[in-house]
């Protein structure tokens, strides 16, 4: 795993962000550090509103902090205008959701190749990678079949092929695996696990401690809070 300061991908700092709900608030960051590196594998674990896709929403700028810092390939996240939050969105990022997030009128090829059509640069990916990702995913004979014609962990792969479409330097999940069964989980993971191998940055939200044993850090959340760092072999 890389340590080199050049490598940074992710660098949160004391991050804060509240929800006001009527007269009163949630506080569902709280004052969280988080630092990525290149080719890491990082999964953030916690009970159901501990904050996972709060934290998940602001790494990836869905979402912005209510006060720290936050630095994205070393550009501060909370400086750029909405056309640089953009591009970078869609030229480093990808998410994969756990509902899959797929158009059910499109075609699974015509899925994966749906960020071409907003992304403004030349970033995005191809047709032809396209292809490739859905083959690699054991989905080459399905690219023509819409989401309903598709079973759930093949939908999930659907979603994946999409998130990487752009190469992107970070991949997002948030508890991709969660409405599939164990088996077709534990297939999904295998595959993220692979990317990983070859220099994909991971950060996936899980609640599933089997899960995230497979990732090179585990980070535990409660309240807001990192609870815990654990790092894996
Ligand atoms: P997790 O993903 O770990 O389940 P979340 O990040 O979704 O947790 O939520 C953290 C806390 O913030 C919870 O108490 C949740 O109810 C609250 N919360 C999340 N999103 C909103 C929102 N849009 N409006 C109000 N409260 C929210
Ligand atoms: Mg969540």
């Amino acid at each position: 795993m890389a340590s080199d300061s050049s490598k940074l991908i992710v660098q949160g700092h004391e991050l804060c962000r509240t929800y006001e709900v009527g007269d009163t608030s949630v506080r569902a960051l709280d004052h969280v550090n988080i630092e990525m590196h290149v080719g890491d594998f990082v999964a953030v674990m916690g009970p159901s509103g501990s904050g996972k896709s709060t934290l998940m929403n602001i790494l990836g700028c869905l979402d912005r902090p209510d006060s720290g810092d936050y630095r994205l390939l070393n550009r501060q996240v909370a400086a750029l205008d909405d056309e640089s939050l953009s591009s970078i969105r869609n030229s480093h990022l990808g998410f994969v959701f756990q509902s899959f997030h797929l158009l059910p009128r499109m075609t699974a090829l015509e899925n994966v190749l749906l960020p071409m059509r907003f992304a403004k640069t030349g970033h995005a990916g191809s047709r032809e990678y396209g292809c490739e990702l859905l083959s690699r995913l054991g989905l080459g004979d399905r690219m023509d079949h819409r989401p309903n014609q598709l079973s759930g962990g093949q939908r999930q792969r659907v979603g994946i092929a999409r998130a990487l479409l752009s190469k992107p330097t970070l991949l997002l999940a948030d508890e991709p695996t969660g409405n599939l069964d164990s088996k077709t989980a534990s297939e999904i993971l295998d595959l993220l696990l692979a990317f990983n191998r070859e220099g994909q940055t991971i950060l996936l939200v899980t609640h599933e401690h089997e899960i995230a044993s497979l990732a090179h850090r585990i980070i535990h959340m409660r309240d807001g809070k990192i609870e815990q760092e654990e790092m894996n072999a």
